[in-house]
């Protein structure tokens, strides 16, 4: 691996920006970064809900905005940003600049609202670095190759600082956000649950996609992709946070489970009086994915009769959708099912050790909790079971794994 540049880039969300206090508050953090030796670029959201609040504005006008001047519109909440904290560095008598995505050098495509990034030119960021500035980019934001501007998809500015820290070879990337870190499961949920000092990107990516919202999954994609280390940690205290990277140098072995979590946005829809021969499952799911609805856990039977039942998750919002397929498809027999939620255990150590899953069911039977669906990956296993059990199943696994320990 490449040795990395002494450059660090910190991202802050809109809740750390949301006023003038928490500006300066920022301020104070970038400076205090580049007083400890490091060149120092920053990237910010924009100021609270102000993107929630001009895309109000806009319905106001019209129920179809042209997507490019949606991209006109929404780029300028982070303008905002960047100038006030750009002003509040300058106060404490510091070097500093502001630049749009264009001036950053961050080239996109030409998808307005949901551009994905070519490249980052990063020239101008280098000289003013080199000039001893601090340098503020703003998040969300590119312009395409005709010099249009455009918007990286809601949530974008974790990917705005990813790709800086890769561009840049930086030796890491810090996420700033309202909580201190990545944990072993909800602390609202379980009290005891600890923070979890350094994990995998895929451990995360297994997290954030069963349930933990965290980070952007974009973000941890590009970071993985890119090699760039993530640092996620609180813009309200000055204590470490959660590292995100491929291998850490820690001595002490890593638990087997990094953490567990939930999802009570799952509906299981159960298909029953299914003909057991080729190409039936394929028609189903054909379809459902046809209209882009994803499935998550699937489970068939088949009776003696070669008759089948294929029960299947998909999200809340897949819904009505997905019995709109079904109806469709004639299928007359099925039912949905809302009342249930997914539990799920991730630890980059299951690979090597065997009888997790053992284990795991051991925890929920002790509780009285029955196993509806079963699902793994290498580094994960999910249960979907009755939705009011959640809250004693996730209490049950983060004990009964040790992870209060
Ligand atoms: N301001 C944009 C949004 O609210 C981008 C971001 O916050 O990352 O989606
Ligand atoms: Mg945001």
């Amino acid at each position: 691996m490449a040795i990395k540049n002494d450059i660090i880039v910190m991202k802050f969300g809109g809740t750390s920006v949301a006023d003038a206090k928490k500006i300066k508050n920022v301020a104070r953090k970038a400076i205090k970064a580049k007083e400890g030796g490091s060149k120092v670029v920053v990237t910010v959201s924009a100021m609270g809900s102000t993107t929630d609040d001009l895309i109000e504005m806009s319905n106001q006008i019209t129920g179809a905005p042209s997507r490019r001047e949606m991209d006109m519109l929404l780029s300028t909440g982070e303008q905002v940003s960047i100038a006030l904290l750009s002003m509040a560095i300058h106060e404490k008598e510091q070097p500093c600049i502001s630049l749009t995505g264009n001036q950053a050098g961050i080239l996109t495509d030409n998808i307005y609202t949901n551009a994905k990034i070519l490249s980052i030119n990063c020239n101008r960021i280098t000289n003013e670095l080199k000039k001893g500035k601090i340098v503020i980019v703003a998040g969300f934001q590119g312009v395409s190759r005709q010099n249009d501007i455009t918007t990286l998809g809601r949530g974008g500015s974790d990917t705005t600082a990813v790709a800086l820290a890769s561009a840049l070879n930086a030796k890491y990337c810090e996420i700033y956000t309202d909580v201190t870190g990545v944990y072993a499961t909800d602390p609202n949920m379980v009290q005891e649950a600890k923070k979890i000092h350094s994990l995998s990107y895929d451990e995360m990516l297994e997290l954030a996609s069963s349930g933990a919202k965290v980070l952007h999954l974009r973000a941890v994609e590009f970071a993985k992709k890119y090699n760039v280390v993530l640092h996620v940690r609180s813009s309200f205290d000055d204590i470490e946070g959660t590292w995100i990277m491929e291998k850490t140098n820690e001595k002490m072995e890593r638990p087997i489970i990094t953490g567990v979590s939930y999802d009570t946005n799952q509906v299981k829809i159960t298909v029953h009086g299914l003909e057991d021969k080729p190409g039936i499952a394929a028609s189903l799911f054909g379809q459902l994915a046809e209209e882009n609805i994803n499935v998550d856990l699937i489970v068939q039977n088949v009776s003696e009769e070669n008759i089948a039942t294929i029960s299947l998750t998909v999200t809340e919002n897949d819904k009505d959708l997905a019995k709109k397929v079904l109806q469709e498809l004639n299928y007359k027999n099925f039912e949905l099912d809302t009342e249930v939620g997914k539990v799920s255990i991730i630890g980059a150590g299951m690979q090597t050790h065997p009888g997790i899953a053992a284990k795991m069911f051991k925890f929920l039977g002790d509780e009285g909790i029955n196993i509806e669906m079963i699902s793994t990956s290498p580094i994960r296993i999910s249960c979907i079971i009755r939705k009011d059990k959640i809250k004693s199943a996730v209490k049950a696994l983060h004990k009964g794994f040790e992870l209060d320990k």
